[in-house]
Formats: structure tokens, C-alpha cells, sequence
């Protein structure tokens, strides 16, 4: 009968169990069958003495009575709060993907009405932008010069048709009202400026906010008063934010200050800024190679200088647009000496 002994090797993870004959630590040998049966005897006795493993052998048996290790649970990544610089990076993306998804085109809706401002030229205004574009300056002389009356009711005739225009709809839509011109219809002088601003367009008369303060000013130094000159713009209505007339909105509205011109039919024109020295002398040139010259336009002799506004923001390009006036007085035969 084989003993159970145990192993003293101190680095066994547990008791080793050795089935032993006696003297050959052998599980053959004489005793045949009766080994088998022996074996299991021994281990219903080592079990009831309360053994429940034997260590894995190298030998020829394996006696296992490990339970099946408990089933280690699929491990789970560590829940935890997003931290701060997680939530703001995720908040951007949601804030990127509503952008983008905002900015892209969204589907016709068949019950929706078509936006009304639609910024595409159409034909016509196409046509008479290259036409205007396409021409040189206007050297046609004046017709024959009207009687104060008559220019005075051509000036009110014309004043009530810009009232009512609309032809650039995004121009008419935001102004309060159109800015038509103001002076003396037998002016020798005529100044002609951009556009209306915030205040031209809240009072419904040119140079009233601080640039035409400045332009008083100006017209002080040349011992001239408002009710010497005449004063126009080349649109007569306020772009929106103070930006420049659009090509298509000078092509537009060109007509009515060639008209103002033709009934003014003014000796001198005095351009102010860039806007109306290129659409009356039909040139892309700049200020700086325009002005210190007269220029010609139908029977008006023309001297470009700079706005007054640009005076606001460049106080150093004063000196320049004394220079002109200088130049535009002696012409005019106005002594500015004393
Ligand atoms: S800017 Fe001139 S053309 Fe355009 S809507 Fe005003 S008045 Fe009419």
C-alpha cells in the first residue's frame, strides 16, 4: 500500500503529494490492478480528510480536483468624469458641427418663398454697366444753358423720380431716403462727393455729418458759402455700413447726376474722393495721379482731390487738398490773398 508523504521542498507551492511504494517513488510495479484500486482508495481518503488538490505532477498521472477558477468578469475600462479640457473640446465640436451643417445648403422647401434679394446683375443692369464701364469721359458739350426757373423745376421734376427709384434693391430696402443734392442752381461750382452717410441719410442732404463739417471748412478758406455752390453725390442712396457704391449700383444710379449735371451745367466740378473721379472721368487712375490737373468733362473743367472723410483719417493729406483748392481759386479768379 503506497503512502502519502509530503515533499519538504520549501519553494512547493503546496503540499506535494508523492505516491510512494515504500522505496521507488513508482506507480508500477507488482501490484497491477490492485494499484489502481489502492489509488483511488487513497484519494477518497485523502478527500475526506478534507484534501481537495494535488499539485500537477510531471509524472504520468494528473490528479486535479481544482474547482474551475472563478470566472474572472471581462474587465471594464474605469468609468470617470470627462475633465474640463475634454468637455470645452467636445463642446467646440457639437458648436463646428452646427456651423458647418448651417452653412451648407439646406433643401428647397417648395412652401417657402424665394429670398427677394437676389444679388445675380440682371440682364439690363449688365448691359448698362458695360456701357458705362465700356465708355470714355463725356466730352459732348452741354445743351443750351436753362433759365433759373427752368433749372430749378428740372432739378424738383428730377428730385421726386430719385425719390421714388429702387433699382438697387438692397440700397433701397435700408436707406431712410434719398439724397438728392443742394446749393444754388446757378452755381459756377459744383462738388461732387460718394455717397450718402448715416447723417446725409437721416436729413436727406449731402456733407451734414462731421465730414462736411470739414468740407465747410474748406469752402471758408475759399471765401465760399453753401449758397455759392452746388453739392451732389454719384449714388443717392446710403450703402449699407458706409461700404462703396457697387459697380452696378454707380451704373444705376450714374443717370440722374449726368442729368443734375446737364441742368447745373456748371463751370468747375470739384471731385471729392476716388469714387466720383472715376465714374465722372471714366478712369482707374488714382487721386495722387489725378489731382494738381484739370480734366475736362463736357463743358465743365474738372479738379480731382481728396474726400474729406479720408482728411479725417489722414490729417497729413490736408496740405494736398489746400494745394488744389489753391488751384481750382486762381482759376476761378477768386483772390484768396487777403
Ligand atoms: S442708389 Fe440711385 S439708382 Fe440706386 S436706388 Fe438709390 S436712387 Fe435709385
Amino acid at each position: 500500500m503506497p503512502k502519502v508523504e509530503k515533499d519538504p521542498t520549501p519553494e512547493s507551492d503546496g503540499p506535494e503529494v508523492i505516491l510512494t511504494d515504500g522505496e521507488n517513488t513508482t506507480l508500477e510495479g507488482d501490484t497491477g490492478l490492485n494499484v489502481g484500486k489502492a489509488v483511488k482508495q487513497q484519494l477518497d481518503s485523502l478527500r475526506r480528510s478534507g484534501l481537495t488538490c494535488l499539485p500537477k505532477g510531471t509524472g504520468q498521472y494528473d490528479f486535479s480536483f481544482d474547482e474551475p477558477p472563478p470566472e474572472i468578469a471581462p474587465q471594464k475600462s474605469p468609468s470617470r468624469l470627462p475633465n474640463q479640457r475634454e468637455t470645452v473640446a467636445k463642446s467646440k465640436i457639437e458648436e463646428s458641427k452646427s456651423e458647418y451643417s448651417s452653412n451648407l445648403p439646406q433643401p428647397l422647401n417648395p412652401n417657402t418663398e424665394p429670398s427677394r434679394v437676389d444679388s445675380t446683375p440682371t440682364i439690363a443692369a449688365k448691359n448698362k454697366l458695360a456701357s458705362v464701364q465700356s465708355k470714355s469721359v463725356d466730352l459732348r458739350p452741354y445743351a443750351t444753358p436753362l433759365g433759373l426757373a427752368e433749372r430749378q423745376t428740372a432739378l424738383q421734376v428730377l428730385q421726386e423720380e430719385v425719390a421714388g427709384c429702387v433699382q438697387c434693391e438692397e440700397l433701397a430696402d435700408s436707406r431712410n431716403q434719398t439724397v438728392f443734392g443742394v446749393g444754388n442752381p446757378n452755381a459756377r461750382l459744383v462738388f461732387l462727393g460718394e455717397g450718402p452717410g448715416a447723417n446725409e441719410d437721416r436729413l436727406g442732404e449731402p456733407f451734414v455729418g462731421e465730414a462736411g463739417q470739414l468740407l465747410d471748412k474748406i469752402m471758408g478758406a475759399c471765401k465760399l458759402t453753401r449758397s455759392d455752390v452746388y453739392i451732389l453725390n454719384t449714388v443717392k442712396c446710403r450703402p449699407p455700413a458706409n461700404r462703396n457704391p457697387s459697380q452696378i449700383e454707380l451704373a444705376n444710379c450714374w443717370g440722374y447726376a449726368e442729368k443734375q449735371l446737364e441742368t447745373l451745367q456748371p463751370e468747375f466740378i470739384c471731385c471729392l474722393g476716388s469714387v466720383a473721379a472715376r465714374t465722372l472721368l471714366k478712369t482707374t487712375q488714382s487721386i495722387g495721379r489725378l489731382r494738381r490737373q484739370f480734366h475736362s468733362y463736357r463743358g465743365s473743367r474738372v479738379l480731382v482731390t481728396y474726400h474729406p472723410a479720408y482728411l479725417l483719417r489722414t490729417p497729413s493729406a490736408k496740405k494736398h487738398v489746400w494745394e488744389d483748392m489753391q488751384l481750382l481759386m486762381k482759376e476761378m479768379g477768386v483772390d484768396l490773398s487777403n
